[in-house]
């Protein structure tokens, strides 16, 4: 008879980048016949994946800690908050190991230690595409790991060091995987997804025996070939991004991209010490729909940073006037421990910063009122993440996941979670739409 299995309990905080780290190691637990646990209870050990990007997140991973350690008892810290300093061991000395990101053999090494492995490995037997924590129809491909960059707001470089492309042949393989798996839809992910490849000097890998570059190009060419939904997310305004666009227009790659643009005074940017900083962002967006006009883009900014005046935020709102993005998400400036940009002059006050955040976000609203409002009556090619009592939450080529709206069904039976429908788009408001089912 096999012996039962050692069982690991597995919390996951964080980003997409740290949920693509948790199925890596959940992908080697039970490639090595470990159990994955349903409670602390029923776990020998608890793995938390933490997050230590802000504030808010390092209390929370820090309490999630503080719960698996109450309730289990044996735990091993993984992810952002373990490279922050023995920030983790001073608030919580009992933790059996800690880690930092994107480390998975330093995870299982700590899980062998604590929790030795079975000797009948029964359970080695794992489905292709690893284990996935999104639903099963949609998965991130996680890029590459770390940035080159140095944003004066962001301390991502040193927690997770400078770019580390994967190669192209591998990245083709897994996403190969996926697709035969069921996987519909795959959200391409990285700190900067535009640069991948820099740090290898696009080097030349194989995929189905012919040779590609390791470049978002070639990568979001090859991945147009598989059939399904290709997302690009994090994409910086450089001008190789036009490449990809017209593999929109083709319906190769989904018509989306998701351009953190965090501001638009040149400034604030140089401030920032944002990637692309020179150029003209307006121009790029126009050309970006001139050759695909379907083209949803997204982006995020920060106001209230250091220095920001009143003038220069106007010109921030100007710009979301004239750009009337799609999908906007806005935070008002925070200072992350670490980051250079504490030490800029001319902090603004909270109130400030929360005065300009909600007026942005009044003007976008109406922006993507106005620009949802243009669907009406239009049909749509949408994916059903969910069918319930009500009909069903749907996702169309302008909504990813998580982050931004969704398209309500009204109930038909013939829809099912993970198909693709295709439907008429009765009603909108400011983030979401409606629509009916027209066939399937
Ligand atoms: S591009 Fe800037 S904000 Fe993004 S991870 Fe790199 S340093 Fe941070």
């Amino acid at each position: 008879m096999p012996q039962a299995s050692p069982k690991v309990g597995f919390v996951s905080l964080g980003c997409p980048k740290a949920l693509v780290d948790s199925e890596r190691v959940l992908t080697q637990l039970r490639a090595e016949g470990y159990a994955v646990a349903p409670s602390y209870e029923d776990a020998d050990l608890v793995v938390v994946n933490t997050c230590g990007f802000i504030d808010d997140a390092i209390r929370e991973s820090l309490e999630a800690i503080g719960e698996a350690l109450a309730e289990n008892g044996r735990v091993i810290v993984t992810g952002c908050l373990g490279a922050k300093g023995d920030i983790v061991k001073k608030t919580h000395p009992r933790v059996l190991a800690v880690t930092g990101p994107h480390a998975t053999e330093a995870v299982m090494r700590a899980v062998h230690e604590h929790l030795p492995q079975p000797h009948d490995p029964f359970t080695s037997l794992i489905p292709p595409q690893g284990i996935k924590l999104t639903p099963r129809h949609y998965a991130y491909l996680k890029i590459a790991e770390g940035c080159n960059h140095r944003c004066t707001f962001c301390i991502i470089p040193s927690l997770r060091g400078d770019l580390a492309s994967r190669p192209i042949g591998e990245l083709m393989q897994e996403a190969e995987n996926l697709v035969t798996a069921g996987v519909k839809e795959l959200l391409v992910i990285s700190q900067d997804t535009s640069a991948y490849g820099v740090d290898v000097k696009y080097r030349t890998g194989f995929w189905r025996g012919r040779p590609l570059k390791t470049r978002m190009t070639d990568l979001a060419r090859a991945l147009g070939e598989l059939g399904v939904w290709v997302r690009l997310h994090y994409v910086y305004p450089y001008p190789h991004v036009d490449e990809v666009v017209p593999l929109m227009a083709e319906g190769k790659l989904l018509p989306y991209l998701d351009v953190p643009f965090q501001h638009a005074s040149r400034r604030i940017l140089k401030l920032m010490k944002r990637p692309a900083s020179a150029e003209d962002n307006l121009a790029r967006i126009r050309n970006w729909r001139e050759i695909c006009s379907g083209i949803t883009i997204r982006s995020t900014f920060i106001v209230g940073f250091p220095g920001e005046s009143g003038a220069e935020f106007e010109e921030l709102l100007a710009f979301l006037e004239e750009a009337e993005l799609d999908r906007v998400g806005c935070f008002a400036y925070s200072p992350v421990e670490g980051a250079a940009a504490n030490a800029l002059p001319g902090h603004v006050p909270e109130e400030l910063k929360q005065e300009r955040r909600a007026r942005f976000m009044k003007l976008q609203e109406k922006i993507s009122a106005r620009r949802l409002k243009r669907r009406v009556g239009k049909t749509l090619t949408v994916l059903v993440d969910e069918v319930n009592a009500d009909g069903a939450i749907a996702r169309s080529s302008a909504d990813a996941p998580e982050i931004d709206g969704t398209v309500g069904i009204s109930p038909s039976p013939r829809l099912k979670a993970g198909e693709f429908a295709t439907v008429r788009v009765t009603r909108a408001d400011a983030h979401d739409l409606w629509a009916d089912v027209v066939s399937r």
